[in-house]
């Protein structure tokens, strides 16, 4: 089995909702979990369930409010100067959602990169420079002649999204976080990028934290599922495991929900909307009682704690003694 690399101990993060009176919203309530050395770890779930909020913690952009990270067995709270900074440019790097807002307009593309160098390979020369920069863009499946001295809005968003994976993927990083990174692009672009993205961990173990809302996009690259409702995990383990043996009500409602193109184009079960939003943080038990087909009295007393049903699974329910 790998190292761990990231180790997210019990970690909360609590923003406050609107003026006086206003409420608390728990994005993330005690939440644990390993991102081991070349490990991919799918975060899934509907939106709101504080999945960016996750990403956000691990690359240090916010703090929690409670609970800690370890990288490499060191918390990140204690880094600062050069080790934060080798923190930011070294060993993590992130991809998200929007290509066209992680450009500035005015400046051609090639500005992406130079802000690399100028922040951490400072040392290199222009030629090697040059040569990384052609490297990086050929290992994303970009023609350099094609993309440099171009201005954002003279590329695809496909383009634009491998120029930053190519960015991030310049240093070699130990972790990757792509959030929402593919959600953007069409169906063929989005696989292109997936198996880029496998092919790159497989070639460096580059750890990969991949958030998305869309199951099918986690089943296809990740190792690990983790499955989140409202700020907690609900199941996590295997991919396989959580996909084709999934235990909790939650994780059942979001794969009946994907539908299936070999039969009649239909929703097996009816979808349980939730309706009040400030009203679920406040519930003491299961945040997913409201909306569970399953619940029982139990459910509201206590949260349930995430335990290991089998190997390598996890499951955070009361069915599950
Ligand atoms: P999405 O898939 O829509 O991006 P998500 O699962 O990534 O959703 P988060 O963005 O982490 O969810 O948000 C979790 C909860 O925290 C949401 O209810 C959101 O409104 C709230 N939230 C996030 N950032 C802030 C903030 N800066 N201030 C107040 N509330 C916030």
């Amino acid at each position: 089995m790998n190292e761990p690399l990231v180790q997210v101990e019990h970690l909360t993060k609590i923003f406050r909702s609107g003026f006086i009176g206003g409420f608390e919203i728990r994005a993330v309530d005690d939440v644990s979990f390993t991102i081991r050395e070349g490990e991919i770890i799918s975060l899934v779930g509907e939106s709101g369930s504080g999945k960016t909020t996750i990403g956000k913690l691990i690359l240090k952009l916010i703090n929690p409010t409670s609970g800690r990270i370890l990288f490499k067995g060191e918390d990140i709270a204690e880094f600062n100067g050069d080790k934060l900074k080798k923190y930011y440019y070294k060993h993590v790097q992130a991809v998200f959602q929007d290509p066209f807002s992680s450009f500035n307009p005015l400046y051609k593309v090639d500005r992406t990169f130079e802000l690399v160098f100028r922040n951490f390979l400072k040392n290199v020369s222009e030629d090697e420079r040059n040569e990384l920069i052609i490297k990086a863009l050929h290992q994303v499946g970009l023609n350099p002649e094609e993309i440099l001295g171009k201005y954002p809005h003279e590329l695809s968003g496909g383009q634009l999204q491998r120029v930053l994976i190519a960015r991030a993927l310049l240093i070699n990083p130990s972790l990757l976080i792509a959030d929402e990174a593919v959600s953007m692009l069409d169906a063929s672009t989005r696989i292109d990028i997936l198996n880029l993205l496998g092919d790159f961990r497989d070639k460096y173990n580059t750890s990969i934290l991949f958030i998305t809302h869309d199951l099918s996009l986690g089943y296809y690259l990740s190792d690990t599922t983790i499955i989140m409702y409202r700020g907690t995990i609900v199941e996590m383990g295997d991919t396989k495991k959580v996909f084709n043996n999934s235990l909790h009500p939650y994780t059942e409602m979001l794969l009946e929900s994907v539908p299936d193109l070999s039969v009649k184009w239909e929703f097996k079960k009816e979808i349980i909307p939730e309706k009040e939003e400030s009203g679920v943080y406040a519930i003491k038990g299961c945040r997913y009682y409201p909306r569970c087909p399953k619940k029982m009295g139990i459910c509201l007393k206590d949260r349930p704690e995430l335990k290991e049903v089998e190997r390598n699974h996890l499951v955070a329910c009361y069915l599950y003694k």
